[in-house]
């Protein structure tokens, strides 16, 4: 399962691709600092905050020229939205690809790279597709109440989203989580796992990982191979047990308990992030000219599942 690609030299990009990458780092960052930065904290114990991400993703899908429609819902008292903008379907409307993100933090964080990085790619891969015309359906979803003490229950923005798809009966033929993109580093090492899987998978936290339970791990592959036609940035894909630490911790676990394939975009987490769930997951933290290399290689592999109706079941 481990690509020896991945310890290629990169090419070098071209002139026009560079100031693309650069005015792309720009736009993560800007995003980061103000949900991470100037909101902070947010969540139901922080509600102006919450309310303010929201704000703040409202007027930036509305400058990107969408139409933004809201799920309201009351969590412990507190009214919590998942929002959501939609790229019609040219020829295969029914089939759906759902692309999203959680942009509440933790108790006690700031939640630059869980999940301001997730949320800031989200942001940039709806930017960059809005003129498009795919085949199927996009529909790109911030997700509210992803962490504690919401994760796993009924008021999870993404359970209650996923809940709602299915007693419509949406034909989700793919749904991606964006999950931590933001942490990243060559040191010998600093890629950690769970027991036993270090013996196939590189010891740098180099690479961005995609990971899926075994019913998912078809688009996954899809996934991957459109990611690596578009990208020479390293990446490594993963299918396996939905009880393996990590695996199933956001927002696709709801999409697998409603019978929907779904895959976590990550760069690992905790098995590399020295300061998840911590008040130092700060904006400085995090690698942007990175994330904007993962984001361009995730635009191609969205651009990619978005065109190819029947296939990905
Ligand atoms: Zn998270």
């Amino acid at each position: 399962m481990s690509d020896p690609r991945t310890t290629a030299a990169p090419a070098v990009p071209a002139a026009s691709q560079t100031t693309e990458l650069a005015a792309l780092t720009g736009r993560l960052q800007a995003h980061v600092r103000t949900l991470a930065g100037e909101i902070g904290e947010r969540n139901v114990f922080h509600p102006q905050a919450l309310r303010a991400a929201a704000d703040y993703l409202r007027a930036q899908w509305a400058s990107q020229g969408y139409q933004v429609v809201s799920q309201s819902y009351e969590a412990d008292g507190v009214r919590s939205e998942n929002l959501e903008v939609t790229l019609p379907g040219a020829s295969q409307p029914g089939e759906i690809i759902v692309i999203g993100a959680h942009y509440d933090s933790v108790s006690g964080s700031p939640g630059a790279n869980d999940n301001a990085s997730g949320v800031a790619a989200l942001l940039e891969l709806s930017r960059a597709l809005a003129q498009a015309k795919p085949a199927r359906t996009v529909r790109f979803v911030a997700f509210v109440n992803e962490e504690a003490p919401f994760f796993d229950r009924g008021e999870m923005g993404s359970m209650v989203y996923a809940k709602a798809a299915r007693a419509r009966g949406d034909n989700i033929r793919l749904m991606v989580s964006l999950e931590m993109l933001g942490y990243y580093s060559d040191a010998p090492g600093s890629q950690r796992y769970p027991p036993l899987f270090g013996f196939f998978y590189p010891d740098r936290a180099n690479f961005i990982g995609f990971v899926s339970n075994f019913a998912s791990r078809r688009p996954l592959r899809e996934w991957l191979q459109a990611f690596r036609s578009h990208s020479d940035f390293p990446a490594e894909s993963l299918a396996t047990f939905e009880f393996v630490p990590g695996v199933a911790w956001s927002d696709h676990l709801p999409f697998w308990r409603e019978g929907y394939p779904a895959l976590m975009v990550t760069d690992t987490a905790f098995y590399r992030y020295p300061h998840y769930h911590s008040h130092r997951d700060t904006p400085d933290q995090l690698n942007y000219p990175a994330i904007a290399r993962v984001v361009m290689g995730l635009q191609a592999a969205l651009t990619a599942m978005a065109s190819r109706p029947g296939r990905s079941e």
